[in-house]
């Protein structure tokens, strides 16, 4: 009989360590602490592990971000994918096929041009195009000024590209479980127990389990269960959606994102566009796809590949997103809550940080020792 991927185990009165979320953060998380010799850990789940955005997502991976910080951090999620599929055993379909953000304004390429610069001193390869070797790459890409917003130039950041997201998230659980992780699906956490300023225990529908530390992955959930134990996050919770084509022959060979249309597509191993846009401009926790959304999406898309007008879009959906004013992730303790830990604040580009962000916060937990990679992501008013 086939291995199962991870198996069911009865809910243990106590764990050392509970992390609430089975999406790719608690899943890694929980993983790399196996690594690190902390076995005795529990992952508890709402629904089923990858039932939020890390099952949702567009899949898409770079490290060209803009700050110091975000590009050694990222950078350090991209090699770690890298040799993903070798450390865990799972065919992750990783394809490093280079990463378009295209600039349609002059404002956005100046911005684009100083983010290509500190990614080359950083190590990572990202390097401005023009219109035209833009179009050498995407042949069927409009480059003229017909256009509402013409294109002006392109930031290409070759390492980038796409992963098959359900492997990252069952690779990982099959990782936590072979190292002993308990994974419980259908067990939300409804409340964390907190004695004298320590974690105590996490509460749920099948009893409460003693634990002495607590680490929440909630993405666009955390501030739910966060408010039970009086903590005030500073992130809004709004919905991210995203939508596939039928299945076409390999056309575009890159991942191509517009900054300024907000709006991003690949395709798949599979053949289909993998397409998607901003977060709905409202705060709220429904996962519903809108006509909106795919009449915005398909106005844009034709105005820089009019060669799509008659595909056939095949299925949409939507995920939360925890946004922070600053689009700056949080991996921290809580002051307030000896034994609590936060990684949250993921917004629509988590996915991406999934291996780095399990690693750190690991090793935050096991060590009780911030990592040098994740300092920055410790909100200031904690560290005064
Ligand atoms: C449509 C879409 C496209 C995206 N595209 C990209 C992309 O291309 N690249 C990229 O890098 N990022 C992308 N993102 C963002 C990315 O998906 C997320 O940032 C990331 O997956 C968050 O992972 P996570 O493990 O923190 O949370 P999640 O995967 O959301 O997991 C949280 C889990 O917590 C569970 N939960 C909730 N409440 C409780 C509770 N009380 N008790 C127990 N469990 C609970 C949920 O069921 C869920 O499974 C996208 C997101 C969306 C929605």
């Amino acid at each position: 009989m086939a291995e199962r991927m991870w198996r069911q185990h009865d809910l243990k009165p106590s764990y050392d360590v509970v992390i609430i979320g089975g999406g790719g953060h608690g899943l890694a998380t929980a993983y790399y602490l196996t690594q690190l010799g902390v076995r005795n850990v529990a992952v508890l789940e709402a629904k089923y592990i990858g039932h939020g955005g890390s099952g949702r997502n567009t899949a898409i991976l770079r490290s060209n971000y803009r700050t110091e910080a975000g590009v050694r951090f990222f950078d350090e999620a991209l090699k770690i994918y890298e040799t993903l599929s070798g450390e865990l055993d799972i065919n992750m379909m990783l394809s490093q096929q280079g990463h378009f953000t295209l600039g349609h304004a002059t404002g956005t390429m100046s911005v684009l041009t100083t983010r290509a610069e500190l990614n080359k001193a950083l190590g990572v390869e990202s390097v401005v195009l023009s219109p035209p070797e833009i179009k050498r790459m995407l042949p069927d890409i409009d480059i003229s000024d017909h256009p509402r917003y013409p294109i002006l130039g392109a930031l290409y950041h070759p390492p980038g590209g796409i992963i098959r997201h359900d492997a990252v998230v069952w690779g990982y659980a099959r990782g936590a479980d072979r190292g002993g992780v308990h994974i419980h699906n259908g067990t939300p956490a409804l409340d964390i127990a907190v004695e004298n300023g320590r974690v105590a225990g996490v509460v749920t529908p099948r009893g409460t389990i003693r634990c002495g530390k607590v680490v929440t992955a909630l993405a666009g959930w955390t501030s739910v269960l966060c408010s039970r134990v009086g903590i005030k996050l500073p992130l809004v919770t709004h919905p991210l959606q995203a939508m596939v084509t039928e299945a076409y022959k390999p056309w575009l060979h890159h991942v191509v994102v517009s900054a300024n249309l907000h709006m991003y597509l690949s395709q798949s191993d599979r053949g289909e566009l993998v397409c998607g846009a901003g977060i709905d401009g409202y705060p709220h926790y429904g996962m519903r796809a809108t006509l909106g959304f795919l009449e915005g999406f398909a106005a844009h898309v034709l105005e820089l590949f009019p060669i799509l007008h008659n595909v056939k879009v095949q299925r949409q959906w939507a995920g939360l997103c925890d946004m922070t004013p600053d689009y700056s992730p949080i991996i921290s303790p809580v002051d307030e809550v000896d034994g609590l830990y936060l990684n949250c604040g993921w917004g629509t580009y988590g996915f991406k940080a999934t291996t780095a962000s399990g690693l750190n916060t690991a090793k935050l937990v096991a060590s009780g020792e911030m990592p040098e990679n994740i300092a920055a992501f410790r909100p200031s008013s904690w560290t005064a």
